[in-house]
C-alpha cells in the first residue's frame, strides 16, 4: 500500500497553520484567551489522566467505540460497491458532535471554569454541549439563532430540559453564524470564568487542531474495524461537510494511505447561485478564501467580500466557511468535495430509511446520497465507508412536510401516497 507524506502533519510544523489556511484572526482582548486555552489542552493532550477520564466516558456514557455495518440491502439495491456504514448515529445525543463536546467539558473543568458557553446551529451541538454540562455539574449558556430556535424547535426544549439557558440572537439572519458572534462577545467579556466550547473544525487556533483531534477517535475505530471485519482498509470514505468535524475525524487516520479516495459532501442546497447553498469549494459560485470568526479559510462572499447568505435542507451544513484543513486538503487534492441537493438527501433519507432501517439525520444523509452516486460505477469487491454521523430523529418536522409524512398535501388531500411525492 503506498503511502503519502502526512500534508497536515507537514504543515504542523506552523501551529495553528493548515498551508496557507487557519491562524488566529481575533480580537485582542481574545488572544489571552486562545493562548490560556491553547496551552491547557496541550497539557491535557500530553497527560495520560486526562485521556484515561476521556475514554472511560466516551466507552460507558457516549457507547464507544461504535458499530461498523455492513448496509447488504443498500448494496445489494445499488448494485455495486459495497456500502458500510461507522455508526456515529448510535451515540448519546444521537451524533458525532458529543466526542467533541465531552473533551472540551473535561477540559473546562481541568482549567477551573465553571460556567461554559457554546453556539448551536441545528441544536446538536448545544444540546451535547447542555449535557456534558449536566454531566459535570457546569453552568451552561448556549446562544441560537431566532430562526434556528424556530427551526429546531425541540432541541432547544431538550437544552432547557438539561438544565440550560439558552439565549435566542436575532441579530443579521438569526441562523449559526450570528450566534458564534454573539458567543465570541460573552466570552470577551466573562473570560476569567468562562470557557467556549466551540462545536466544530472552525475559528481560531487552537479550536480546528483540538475538535479534529477529539474526533480523531472516529477514524483510528473505523480503520481497525475495516480491517477485522473487511479484512482490508476502504476505497472511498464520504462523509458529509458542515464545518468539517465529523469528516476531518473520519478522514485524518487515512491521510497518509493514498489508496483510500476521500470525498467530503458539501450542501448543494436548492441551486448553484449564491445564497441557494452551503458548496463552499463549488467551482463556479462558490466560496473564495478570506477570514471569517478568527480563521483563514473558503468563504461564500459576494464581489464586495460581504459574506453571502447560505441555504440547505440540514441546518448543520448551512454556514459560509469550512474547517481550515479541508481547506487545505481540498488545494493539495488530497480530499475532493462534490455537493448534494436538498432533493437528493431527501431521497438518500428515504432510500437508507427503507433499505436498512436507519433514519439519518439530513446533514448524513448528503454522504448518503454521494455513496449512492458513485457505488452502482464501482465492482463488487470495492468498499464505500460513509461517516453516519447522526440520527434524523430531530429532523423529523421537516421531513414530515417534505416527505408529506403527514398524508397528502392539503391542496389533493387523499389522492396521493406518500411514494408518490418522493
Ligand atoms: C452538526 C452536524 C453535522 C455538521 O457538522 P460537521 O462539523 O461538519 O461535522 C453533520 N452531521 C450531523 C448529524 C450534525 O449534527
Amino acid at each position: 500500500m503506498a503511502t503519502l507524506a502526512n500534508p497536515v502533519e507537514m504543515a504542523a510544523e506552523v501551529k495553528g497553520r493548515f498551508g496557507a489556511y487557519g491562524g488566529r484572526y481575533v480580537p485582542e482582548t481574545l488572544m489571552a484567551a486562545l493562548e490560556e486555552l491553547e496551552e491547557a489542552y496541550e497539557r491535557a493532550d500530553a497527560d495520560p489522566a486526562f485521556h484515561a477520564e476521556l475514554d472511560g466516558l466516551l466507552h460507558h456514557y457516549c457507547g464507544r467505540p461504535t458499530a461498523m455495518y455492513f448496509a447488504k440491502r443498500l448494496t445489494e439495491q445499488l448494485g455495486g460497491a459495497q456500502i458500510w456504514l461507522k455508526r456515529e448515529d448510535l451515540l448519546h445525543t444521537g451524533a458525532h458532535k458529543i466526542n467533541n463536546a465531552l473533551g472540551q467539558g473535561l477540559l473546562a473543568r481541568r482549567m477551573g471554569k465553571q460556567r461554559i458557553i457554546a453556539e448551536t446551529g441545528a441544536g446538536q451541538h448545544g444540546v451535547a454541549t447542555a449535557t456534558v454540562c449536566a454531566l459535570l455539574g457546569l453552568e451552561c449558556v448556549i446562544y441560537m439563532g431566532e430562526e434556528d430556535m424556530r427551526r429546531q424547535e425541540l432541541n432547544v426544549y431538550r437544552m432547557r430540559l438539561l438544565g440550560a439557558e439558552v439565549r435566542e440572537v436575532s441579530a443579521g439572519s438569526a441562523t449559526l453564524k450570528d450566534a458564534i458572534n454573539e458567543a465570541m462577545r460573552d466570552w470577551v467579556t466573562n473570560v476569567r470564568t468562562t470557557c467556549y466550547i466551540l462545536g466544530s473544525a472552525l475559528g481560531a487556533h487552537p479550536y480546528p487542531t483540538m475538535v479534529r483531534n477529539f474526533h480523531r477517535v472516529i477514524g483510528r475505530e473505523a480503520r481497525e474495524q475495516m480491517l477485522e471485519q473487511a479484512g482490508r482498509l476502504p476505497d472511498v470514505i464520504v462523509a458529509c461537510v458542515g464545518g468539517g468535524s465529523n469528516a476531518i475525524g473520519a478522514f485524518y487516520e487515512f491521510l497518509p494511505d493514498a489508496s483510500v479516495r476521500l470525498i467530503g459532501v458539501e450542501a448543494g442546497g436548492r441551486g448553484s447561485g449564491l445564497g441557494e447553498h452551503a458548496a463552499r469549494f463549488q467551482k463556479v459560485g462558490g466560496g473564495l478564501p478570506g477570514v471569517l470568526q478568527g480563521t483563514y479559510s473558503y468563504v461564500l462572499q459576494d464581489e464586495a467580500g460581504q459574506v453571502s447568505g447560505t441555504h440547505s435542507v440540514s441546518a448543520g451544513l448551512d454556514y459560509a466557511s469550512v474547517g481550515p484543513e479541508h481547506a487545505m486538503l481540498h488545494d493539495s487534492g488530497r480530499a475532493e468535495y462534490v455537493s448534494c441537493s436538498d432533493e437528493e438527501a431527501l431521497q438518500a433519507t428515504v432510500a437508507l430509511s427503507r433499505t436498512e432501517g436507519i433514519v439519518p439525520a439530513l446533514e448524513t444523509a448528503h454522504a448518503v446520497a454521494e455513496a449512492m452516486r458513485i457505488a452502482p460505477g464501482m465492482g463488487k469487491d470495492e468498499i464505500v465507508l460513509v461517516n453516519l454521523s447522526g440520527r434524523g430523529d430531530k429532523d423529523m418536522g421537516i421531513l414530515a412536510r417534505e416527505l408529506h409524512l403527514g398524508g397528502a398535501p392539503a391542496e389533493n388531500k387523499g389522492t396521493s401516497a406518500p411514494e408518490e411525492s418522493l
